[in-house]
């Protein structure tokens, strides 16, 4: 770990988040919801169920960093307006994505956390702009960068005085084609024993298939992650983005009731 200043590395003390009266860093925060914001519909039928199942966190894109162009890219403003309501309906803190650093300080009303994607993990000045931001930032991991490169974008976060720094490990590319992306789980353990910041897990875009989610998802609660971020729509078939990789609310109620006696199992362990 070559030219740090060492803020985001293991000689502090572990970072807790705390938004509202959620905790990330102490037991396991499950974050859950549709990968963009459709509708009105969509996002607070979605919302409601993934409550009930007992999820923690609301997630939900508003602005959508999409490889093509001529895909979908978001509802914007009209989005973080449905999540708004969608917290209001629910309880649930919002977590969502931005990716433009003119869009920090007005996104920051809407979202009790903003992500920052894989696509834009090395957009310094992005990073820059959230340092500045008084809302935790769950910076997720570039599809083609190691962990050094990694904590080193945290390291700009920090360095800006935002110290709610939540990692998150989403699969990276390799040879194989039969996952989305390759889901470094040696990342956990890893980050554990360098870093003070919470670590969580992207299942669905680490896999980019819905079966797999579950297999991960423990895998996770095993390997000593703070949380999980997972996609889940009212009718996955129906998703604009990332149909595949979706549970519905009954595969995701199954889920988490296996979590949480994973979890249980767990704390016998350490
Ligand atoms: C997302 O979580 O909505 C997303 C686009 O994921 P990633 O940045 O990991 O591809
Ligand atoms: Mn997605």
């Amino acid at each position: 770990m070559k030219n740090m200043r060492h803020t985001a590395l293991k000689e502090h003390e572990k970072t807790v988040v705390y938004v509202g009266d959620v905790v990330i860093g102490e037991g396991f925060c499950v974050i859950a919801g549709p990968c963009s914001v459709e509708s009105e519909k969509q996002t607070i039928e979605t919302a409601i169920a993934v409550k009930k199942a007992g999820a923690d966190m609301l997630r939900g894109g508003a602005f959508k960093p999409r490889t093509s162009p001529y895909a979908f890219q978001g509802l914007g403003l009209k989005g973080l307006k449905i999540l708004k309501k969608a917290k209001e309906e629910t309880g649930l803190p919002i977590v969502t994505e931005v990716i433009d650093p003119r869009d920090v300080s007005w996104v920051s009303e809407y979202a009790d956390v903003l992500q920052i994607g894989a696509r834009n993990m090395q957009n310094f000045s992005l990073l820059r702009e959230v340092g500045k931001a008084r809302r935790p930032v769950l910076l997720k991991r570039g599809m083609n960068s190691t962990i050094e490169e990694w904590l080193n974008c945290a390291e700009y976060i920090l360095d800006g005085g935002n110290r709610d720094v939540i990692l998150c490990e989403r699969g990276i590319r390799t040879f194989e084609t039969y996952t989305r992306n390759t889901l470094d789980i040696s990342a956990v353990p890893a980050l554990k024993e360098l870093t003070h910041l919470p670590v969580i897990i992207d299942p669905s875009h680490a896999s980019g298939k819905a079966s797999l989610v579950g297999s991960l998802s423990m895998a996770s609660v095993a390997a000593g992650a703070d949380g999980i971020i997972v996609e889940v729509h009212k009718n996955p078939s129906e998703a604009i983005c990332d149909r595949e990789q979706t549970l519905n609310p009954d595969e995701f109620s199954l889920m988490m009731g296996k979590i949480r006696m994973l979890e249980k199992f767990m704390e016998g362990c350490r």
